[in-house]
């Protein structure tokens, strides 16, 4: 059976510190900590304006560093993952000069933070990144260390302290720098983490409720399919501008404003005056009509996202009241839309969930994170913990990574 990993961000700390020491001489003056992220429920929402469910992960990445007189910025990661080369430098931004995104890939993630910062003017600094959030594995390394750069940067020269403009600016440096257009749950999460809880955010307001998620006899077990296809960078735009495809097609501004009976033939929905010519006489209506005028593909990618906004909304409400089982068919219901509708699913993450499926025990498992690859999340009894990931890795074809991890505060400054 695999290893369990553990989280911890002392050894982090440690480990970052000495190899702070030995590429820049002189220890670190500062030092923060952003986690990664599982999201529970409410996959391909966020950018749909829709709910999602995520908890942050004691799983996380350290920045440690000192401010520097010649306006250098010096920064080195420790990830044996990161595109090489694992050191880089360049001028901190002016205003006549700003950044902006070049090779070694994994760089863009803190220069497009520098530039997004909203504090400043950002000085020269020397830093060392160390992380034990997998890379590219679908719990978001990526604003793991955005927000830990940003927090990093807070420390240098403050800002106004705003948490949600911090997830914003985050999220932006991902869609500039790294050309990832994402939605803004990883990032808010990784800023908003709360010790026990998941969290319900609402992206359209950027509302969030806590729900308690402490129950001692609950596990969370996140298993690694250790594999992440070609298709992840490509598919994730295309399914966004599908979404928007389908959205403007319904004559809404975003999926989060069509019900499932609008989208699946409640005749005479009406969302406009204009006459769809196809099957109602009077109103544009969303009716059967919906399917053929968005065309097949479009109209499964949209039943997932909007099927899957009302699953999270009921699913935050069953953990709430301590309904494990409701919830865990929320989970499966999500995890065979995913791989049905959406098609982000791989042959890897339906192998690990089926495998946790039979094991008993098992409340829910699905695929998370953006999909061809990387994890799946599966809610359990904490005493069926240990056979199933025997069983997991049994069944699975691969190599498994396991966590069992509670949710965690979000980013912070550590003392040192
Ligand atoms: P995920 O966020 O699910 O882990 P992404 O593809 O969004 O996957 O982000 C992974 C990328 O983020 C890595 O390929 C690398 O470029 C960058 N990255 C994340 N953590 C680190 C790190 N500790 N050091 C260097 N780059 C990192
Ligand atoms: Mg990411």
């Amino acid at each position: 059976m695999a290893a369990v990993a553990e989280g911890g961000r002392c050894p982090l700390l440690a480990a970052a510190r000495g190899a702070y020491e030995a590429a820049f001489g002189g220890s670190a003056a500062v030092a923060a900590w952003a986690p990664g992220r599982v999201n529970l429920i409410g996959e391909h929402t966020d950018y749909n304006d829709g709910f999602v469910l995520p908890m942050a992960l004691q799983l996380g990445t350290v920045l440690v560093g000192s401010p520097t007189r010649d306006g250098t910025v010096s920064i080195l990661t420790t990830a044996p993952g990161a595109d090489e080369p694992h050191r880089v430098q360049f001028p901190a931004p002016t205003l006549s000069h700003p950044l902006s995104p070049g090779q070694p890939h994994w760089a863009n993630y803190v220069k497009g933070v520098i530039q997004h910062y909203r504090g400043g003017p950002v000085p020269g600094f020397n830093a060392v990144i160390a992380s034990d959030v997998p890379l590219g594995g679908g719990l978001s390394s990526s604003a793991s260390l955005e927000v830990a750069t940003y927090t990093f940067l807070q420390q240098l020269c403050p800002d106004d302290g705003d948490l949600v403009a911090k997830a914003l600016a985050c999220q932006q440096a991902e869609h500039t720098f790294a050309s990832m257009p994402c939605g803004i749950m990883d990032q808010f999460i990784s800023v908003m983490g709360k010790e026990s809880h998941a969290l319900l955010i609402d992206c359209r307001s950027l509302d969030a409720v806590p729900v308690p998620l402490c129950d001692a006899n609950l596990a969370v077990l996140i298993t690694n399919s250790n594999v992440r296809h070609a298709l992840s960078g490509s598919e994730y735009p295309t399914r966004r501008r599908q979404c928007q495809e389908a959205a403007a097609a319904l004559g809404r501004s975003s999926l989060r404003d069509v019900t499932m009976a609008e989208l699946e033939g409640g005749h005479g929905a009406s969302v406009g005056s204009r006459h769809c010519g196809v099957c109602c006489r009077v109103y544009m209506c969303v009716c059967a009509a919906s399917r053929s005028r968005l065309g097949e593909e479009v109209y499964r990618r949209a039943r997932h996202v909007v099927g899957e906004i009302e699953r999270t909304a009921r699913a935050a409400q069953a953990l709430q009241d301590g309904d494990y089982v409701t919830f865990g068919m929320l989970m499966v219901e999500s995890h065979n839309s995913l791989r049905d509708d959406y098609a982000v699913s791989c042959p890897e993450l339906d192998q690990l969930v089926a495998a946790a499926l039979e094991v008993d025990g098992v409340y829910g498992s699905r695929m998370t994170g953006g999909g061809f690859g990387g994890c799946t999340v599966t809610l359990l009894v904490a005493e069926a913990a240990e056979r199933a990931q025997q069983h997991i890795q049994e069944k699975y074809s691969g190599t498994a990574t396991f966590y069992i991890t509670k949710p965690s505060d979000g980013a912070k400054v550590l003392p040192l």
